[in-house]
């Protein structure tokens, strides 16, 4: 059993900011390296316009792959009904849908209002979907780029909503902008107002921060973590600023704790060299893999 679950958004939020796109055949061999490393939780694309993002165009067949391999949760996002009727189409597990807490993120992103937003994911829930868990994820959470400041109450004003009708929720910081103080602060504040429904952390690493904030949200009961392999989707303008928060170095910091995640790490490694071996010219990061293991390390139990 695990203690703490790890979702890989790797071939979802890493590709889809990743400068080189990954071909649909190694897209599933990876993801196959993945799932056979532990990961029981991948995010595996999202159904938005591929005219917007070409590199996630393969979602549907990405998604009918993954749900072939035994034991694996296979996630989705969309960002709006028409992204979800593909989703439940293509038999996906899990859809995410992103809410921005922040306003003017959320209306130059997806042209609604916050409250627009949670609306359109209200109209999906009260549609048939058997068997598939809805998550609503409040993106921006920390802060935003365009807004700057995101205020607290409004986060939590957007995640007690969202809790009404979604199985899970989760909070983002979808540019890299939290401190661990602040995560603590967050997490207690919104499981004040909405309980166990939350549930997922996802950080970004862009100011080298991400693992910290992790550890910030386990320490305040968070016990579900997005996080991506080689850090993926690192932003084009920001050179050395990472994607999400580490894969490898989210279960080398877990497992060294003595804190279970059901992953193995050399088998990880192996899914790594797959991924550098489809896109070498993208960046990835990671201290662990670079370093190794520590000599007389052991996972935990
Ligand atoms: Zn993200």
């Amino acid at each position: 059993m695990s203690d703490v679950h790890i979702c890989e958004v790797g071939p979802r939020d890493g590709l889809q900011n990743a400068r080189h796109l990954m071909a649909t055949e190694a897209k599933k061999a990876w993801i196959a390296a993945l799932a056979a490393a532990g990961l029981e939780e991948i995010e595996v694309g999202s159904f938005v316009p591929p005219k917007l993002i070409p590199a996630m165009a393969d979602t549907g067949e990405i998604v009918a792959f993954a749900r072939m391999i035994p034991g694996l949760k296979v996630v989705a996002l969309a960002p709006n009904l028409k992204g979800f009727q593909r989703a439940l189409g293509a038999g996906a597990h899990k859809v995410t849908f992103p809410v921005s807490a922040s306003r003017a993120h959320s209306e130059s992103n997806v042209r609604m209002t916050p409250e627009q937003m949670v609306e359109e994911v209200r109209k999906c829930a009260l549609l048939p979907h058997p068997g598939v868990e809805i998550e609503g994820a409040v993106s921006t959470a920390f802060g935003c780029t365009m807004q700057g400041q995101v205020p607290e109450d409004d986060v939590v004003r957007i995640a007690a909503a969202l809790a009404e009708f979604c199985d899970a929720v989760a909070l983002a910081d979808t540019v890299g902008y939290a401190n661990p103080a602040q995560v603590k602060r967050l997490f207690t504040k919104v499981r004040a107002a909405i309980g166990a429904k939350l549930e997922g952390a996802h950080f970004h690493d862009t100011r080298g921060l991400g693992i910290a904030n992790a550890l910030a949200a386990y320490e305040a009961g968070v016990r579900h973590f997005d996080s991506s392999m080689g850090g993926l989707g690192g932003c084009p303008f920001a050179p050395g600023a990472s994607g999400n928060v580490i894969t490898e170095d989210l279960v080398f910091m877990f497992e060294s704790m003595g804190v279970a995640t059901g992953i193995d790490l050399e088998r990880l490694f192996k899914a790594r060299a797959l991924l550098s071996g489809a896109i070498p010219d993208e960046p990835i990061y990671g201290h662990t893999p670079q370093a190794g293991l520590p000599k007389g390390f052991r996972a935990a139990a």
